[in-house]
Order: C-alpha cells, then sequence, then structure tokens
C-alpha cells in the first residue's frame, strides 16, 4: 500500500482561513490527501461541519491551534483529539477567543479614525468564527490600502509590533501543552523556527516543552528553510518528540496547497495512540 498522504495543519472559516470547513473537506479529498486535521485558531467551531461534509475516504483528525507565550514571544501550539468538553482547556480556549475580539477591534477603530476607510463593521462582516489578522487584513485590501492580505503584514500597517498591531491574550506554552494533554490530547509544536513572523524560542523551551508532555515538533513547514528543518530533526531526535509536516494551509489568505508538506505515517499513528479525548473519523 502506498503511504497514505496526511497534512495536520489546515485552517478554515472557522477561524482565518477562507474555505468553509465541508469545502475545505473536498478540496482535501481532491488534493489527494487521506489524513486532513483541521487546526483553526483557539476553536473548535468548524468540527462539527468537517465531519458533516467528510468525503468517503478521508480521515478527519479534529483539533485546534492555540495562541501561546514563551517570555514576549507568540508561539503556536497544536493540539490534536482532545476532548472539547473539558472545561479547563475549553475555559483557556474560550477566552483567548475573546480577547481577539476586543485586540481586532482596537487596531479596526485605530485604521477607521487614521481615515484608511477599514471600520470594525467590516472586520465582523469578514470574520466568520476566530477573528484574526488576517480579517484586519482582507478590508486593509478591500479599502485599497495595500494590494495582498501579505502585504498587511508589514510594520506600517499590522505586523507584530507594527503601527496598527494590537497584542492578543496567550497562554502560556508550558501551561498549553499541560492543558491539551490533561484534555486528553497530543500537543505538537507549530512551527517552532518561523522566524519570518517574529521571534522564535530557545531549544530550553522545546526542553521545557517537552517535559511538561510535548509530543511533536511541526518540521516539514513552508516558513522552515533546510537549516530550520535539519536542526528540529535533531532537537526532537534527542527530546524523543515525533516530526510533522504539514501545508498550514489559510484557502486563498496564504499561497501555500494542501499537502504541500506532509506528515509520516509513523508520526500520524502516535497522534492516534496517545490520544484519549476524541478518535479520528474516516469518511
Ligand atoms: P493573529 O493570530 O490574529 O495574530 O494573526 C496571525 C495569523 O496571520 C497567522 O496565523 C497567519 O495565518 C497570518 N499571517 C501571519 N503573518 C502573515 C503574513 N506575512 N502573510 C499572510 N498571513 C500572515
Ligand atoms: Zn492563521
Ligand atoms: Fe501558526
Ligand atoms: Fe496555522
Amino acid at each position: 500500500m502506498p503511504a497514505r498522504r496526511i497534512d495536520l495543519h489546515t485552517h478554515s472559516t472557522a477561524s482565518d482561513g477562507t474555505t468553509p470547513p465541508a469545502e475545505l473537506m473536498r478540496e482535501a479529498r481532491d488534493a489527494g490527501l487521506d489524513v486532513v486535521a483541521l487546526t483553526d485558531h483557539d476553536t473548535t467551531g468548524g468540527h462539527d461541519e468537517a465531519l458533516a461534509g467528510l468525503p468517503a475516504g478521508l480521515t478527519l483528525v479534529r483539533g485546534t491551534e492555540l495562541s501561546c507565550d514563551s517570555g514576549g514571544i507568540s508561539l503556536h501550539l497544536l493540539a490534536y483529539l482532545f476532548d472539547p468538553a473539558e472545561p479547563a482547556f475549553a475555559a483557556v480556549r474560550a477566552e483567548l477567543r475573546a480577547s481577539r475580539v476586543g485586540r481586532a477591534e482596537t487596531m479596526a477603530r485605530r485604521l477607521e479614525a487614521a481615515g484608511t476607510g477599514v471600520t470594525w463593521q467590516r472586520v465582523q462582516e469578514l470574520a466568520g468564527g476566530t477573528v484574526g489578522r488576517p480579517h484586519v487584513a482582507q478590508a486593509l485590501v478591500e479599502a485599497g490600502c495595500v494590494a495582498s492580505v501579505g502585504e498587511a503584514f508589514a510594520p506600517e500597517w499590522i505586523g507584530t509590533g507594527g503601527r496598527f498591531w494590537a497584542p492578543k491574550a496567550e497562554v502560556g506554552v508550558v501551561d498549553a501543552v499541560r492543558l491539551v494533554v490533561g484534555a486528553g490530547g497530543v500537543a505538537v509544536f507549530a512551527h517552532p523556527s518561523a522566524s519570518k513572523r517574529g521571534r522564535t524560542v530557545d531549544d530550553s523551551v522545546i526542553e521545557e516543552m517537552a517535559e511538561a508532555g510535548l509530543a511533536g515538533l511541526e518540521v516539514d513547514h513552508v516558513d522552515h528553510d533546510e537549516a530550520a528543518r535539519a536542526h528540529l530533526r535533531d532537537v526532537a531526535a534527542a527530546l524523543g518528540l515525533f516530526t510533522t509536516g504539514s501545508s498550514d494551509y489559510h484557502g486563498t489568505n496564504k499561497t501555500v496547497r494542501l499537502g504541500e508538506n506532509l506528515t509520516p505515517e509513523a508520526s500520524y499513528e502516535a497522534v492516534v495512540e496517545r490520544a484519549t479525548g476524541l478518535e479520528v473519523v474516516t469518511g
């Protein structure tokens, strides 16, 4: 049997992707995937729609991508197959989402006051679930301030620390790992070396996360060059972590394609084996 095509990181309109969850499942099958994880930011809001639209032969791994912090550095933690009803973790996701609304409003109102044509009203209309900077960026494109969503992430707009940027609440990354594990889930550090998004953490943070129950590192990711991948593979081997690869698909908000990076079969099997919160579902 040929190796399955496994993509463990995608976003839908439940956060800042541009494809509704059920449609994303069809796109995933059309892209030749056998397994796809839906990992919208700080939410499980797309899971039911994705399940309802699951095409025959495609396996769905339900997950999320959590907004985390380590010593002032923003980082992302992928969480798979946790129990969405487990109260401690559910409460943290709700807090993170609530904070995102306040900070998006701050950014939008500043842009509005600056006469850009962006309005908070429009940003809210563009966000169907968890609101994020890509929705503000879309409003900036519509207003003719920038030519693409990517351009809005410049310092003069809403890039991290930029003129119109506002911070959002984040959960300490070691606590986040414990919350995921406590809800029966499997924690994987998302794009640990994506340096073009901002500062990245030292390997010592990965060690602390591993002690708290981190299971894997996302190594094959569009924002990692070959040197970063090689280094992360060494770190994973030293700490007994598995490695994953994934597209981090965001529809038309980014240029990556579904399945652009893939996860080895053994790592996927380790995710399924460790999880006690939910099971994978095959259409
Ligand atoms: P937020 O979580 O609201 O702070 O927004 C961060 C999200 O914006 C990330 O998850 C990416 O999807 C997106 N993003 C970050 N940097 C860029 C960029 N340079 N171009 C396009 N999208 C980006
Ligand atoms: Zn995103
Ligand atoms: Fe991310
Ligand atoms: Fe992501």
